[in-house]
């Protein structure tokens, strides 16, 4: 069995949390050192250590995941303006928590990721 993580301590409500949804796949809560103004981990409740890991038996609960992201950002009152749902994936990408999430980050203008599209194509 693969080890827990400070996450599945958070699901099972063994260390305390603000968490903002939950449901039989999937718990949202607010990061502890939130980036923006709306910063919030939606995990799987099954221990999934990266994207890596995923196979097609997660097919749901990863729409799961994208379709709980967009509640919230709604919930939240960022889905208008807009927001950014991210995947670390291992040390190049600056992974932490060896817990499968996704970010979902608003509330701010965010600035633009990997410095932005060539002004030719951003349009
Ligand atoms: P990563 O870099 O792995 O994509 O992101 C991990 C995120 O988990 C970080 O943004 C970090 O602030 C957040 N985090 C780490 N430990 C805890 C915790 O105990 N509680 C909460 N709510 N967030 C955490």
């Amino acid at each position: 069995m693969t080890e827990e993580t400070i996450f599945s301590k958070i699901i099972h409500r063994e260390i305390p949390a603000d968490i903002v949804y939950q449901d039989d796949l999937v718990t949202a809560f607010r990061d502890i050192a939130c980036k923006a103004p709306t910063h919030i981990l939606i995990v799987p409740n099954e221990l999934i250590p990266t994207l890596n890991d995923v196979t097609e038996k997660d097919e749901i609960m990863l729409g799961r995941m994208i379709l709980v992201a967009t509640k919230i950002a709604k919930r939240e009152g960022i889905a208008e303006k807009g927001y950014r749902l991210i995947v670390n994936c291992n040390r190049h990408a600056g992974q932490e928590v060896y817990h499968l999430h996704m970010h979902l980050l608003g509330g701010k203008p965010l600035g633009p990721l990997l410095g932005g599209l060539p002004k030719t194509l951003a349009r």
